[in-house]
Parts: C-alpha cells; structure tokens; sequence
C-alpha cells in the first residue's frame, strides 16, 4: 500500500489547533478536559512534569518536540505538522510498582483505535506499538513517588500520524498511518478517540489491575514465542519470550530458567531484527 511518488515534506494536516472545539467536542469525564497546547517544546514528558500540580487528566499537546524522549534516554524523532506527540498528567492512588502496566494499559487504548480504523496493530513488549514489523508508536512513562507513594504519572505518547518519510537509519524500523494507508489521518480526531479509549482502560486498570487486561494485551503482543535478546547494563542474553505475567512483565526462558524481566530495566530485541 506504500505511496511511491512521497513528498520530502510531512505537512499533510494544518498545524492549527483549536483547543476549545477540540475540548467541547471531547467524550471523555477527566482526561484531556484541561490542555497546555505548544507549538514547539523540549518534550511534552517534561513539560507535564514541569506543570505537576495541574489537574489530574491534563493533557500536553505539542505539534513539535526538540526533545522527544524514548525510553533509557533515547530520543524520538517528532516533526511538525505530522504526528501526535502528548502526555497525560495522572494522579492514581496506586503502588509504585504498578506503574509500568500503564504503559502496557495505554498500549492496548492506542492498538483499539487503530484496530477500530482498520490497521493491524500489535503491540511490541513493552511500548512500542507496531505495523508490518515496523514501529508507528512509542510510549513512556515516567512516576514520580515517595515512600512508595505515587505524587503523580506521565503518560506520554508519541504516534506517526502523517509523516511521508524518515530519515535512512530510521525507516528501517519506523512508519506512519500514512505510509500504511496511503491516506491522511486527521490527527485531532483520532487523539480525541484516543484519550476515549484510553480513559476507558485506565479506570478498568484502577479498578481491576493489569489481570483485567492480560489476554487482550497477549492477544495484541506479537514478542510472545520469539526469541529476542534481552539488553540490561548493555549486556545481551539470548531468550525466548513465553508470557506476561499477571502485573504486564514479560516471563522469558533463558536457559531453562523462566525470569520475569519488568519493563523499566530492559530491552527486548528480536535476533533477526527489531521485533
Ligand atoms: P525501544 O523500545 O526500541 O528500546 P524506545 O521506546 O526507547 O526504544 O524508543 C526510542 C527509539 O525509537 C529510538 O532509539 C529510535 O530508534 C526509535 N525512534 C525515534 N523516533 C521514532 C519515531 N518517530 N518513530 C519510530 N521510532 C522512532
């Protein structure tokens, strides 16, 4: 389905962004009812972290990132006028070790919607979101506790909505909806599905726990059966993905041995390629 004749530039959708339709027309109670749009900013993770005492839901929205952040200190390439790049300020009453089932519980929010436009979305462990083996969206969290005790979450995602190319090292393993569809996306209407979905799995997630959500999240999660590297203190040790487990880590069985490796500490690379 790729577009052969793409342009050099990504600015499909007007970059305009008019927040009090966009809120007016939201379906969501809490999530994204209070915004800080930027035209251009570091990284909406830093921001959201910035601005920590605003209300629980607030969602940072730039149309541009000079610093878009993955996970370990990567960056994430985040150009103007063609992707969704956002963060959602949360404040749950949770234990800190179940944060990091947020970024599985966002992952499964973006994989529905994507799904719902008819792309065949999976879900890379932890927090990339794939198609055709190649990465449309990434995910971050980050907490902030004390004693064990969350003062606040960042939720932050970042997805390819209309870009028309990436640079060489990075089209490897990066696409967008256009590149898929060959057609554009209106980006605002499908973060406003977006922020739907994802408060709808986030209440699901505060009342029943990652459990809730683990055989949609296997469902969705194409790691599982292969056998990947694990990264951690720049050492590689050869796996096989078996499961998730009941709190969203992935169960691997390195030389009989099943471990659990939980998200924030590792990565997982496929040994024939990034899946
Ligand atoms: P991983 O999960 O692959 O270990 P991260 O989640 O930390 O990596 O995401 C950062 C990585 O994603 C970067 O190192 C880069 O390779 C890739 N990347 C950066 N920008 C984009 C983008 N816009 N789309 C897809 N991939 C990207």
């Amino acid at each position: 389905m790729k577009n052969k004749n793409i342009q050099k530039n990504n600015h499909h959708s007007p970059t305009l962004f008019d927040e009090k339709a966009f809120i007016k027309n939201l379906q969501t109670n809490f999530v994204g009812k209070n915004i800080k749009f930027y035209q251009s900013t570091d990284s909406t993770n830093i921001q959201a972290k910035n601005h920590f005492n605003l209300p629980d839901g607030t969602l940072f929205l730039a149309d541009t990132q000079t610093m878009g952040k993955g996970r370990l200190g990567r960056s994430w390439e985040s150009g103007s006028g063609c992707g969704l790049w956002f963060s959602i300020l949360l404040k749950p009453d949770i234990a800190l070790f179940q944060t990091s089932a947020l970024t599985l519980i966002a992952g499964i929010a973006v994989c529905r919607v994507l799904c719902r436009l008819g792309f065949d979305a999976k879900i890379k462990w932890p927090n990339d979101i794939v198609l055709e083996c190649k990465k449309v969206c990434g995910i971050l969290t980050e907490a902030s506790a004390e004693n064990n005790k969350i003062n606040y979450i960042v939720c932050g995602i970042g997805i390819n909505v209309n870009n028309n190319n990436f640079d060489d090292e990075l089209s490897k393993k990066a696409t967008s909806l256009f590149l898929e569809s060959n057609s554009v996306t209106d980006r605002y209407s499908l973060l406003s599905n977006i922020l739907s979905e994802f408060e709808l799995c986030y209440i699901d997630f505060l009342n029943h726990g990652f459990s809730f959500f683990k055989k949609e999240y296997t469902d969705f999660c194409i790691t599982l059966n292969h056998i990947v590297s694990v990264i951690q203190n720049n050492q590689s040790v050869k796996a096989k993905a078996c499961d998730i487990s009941d709190t969203g880590g992935l169960i691997v069985d390195m030389n009989g041995k099943l471990t659990e490796v939980s998200s924030g500490e590792v990565s997982v690379r496929g040994i024939y390629g990034y899946i």
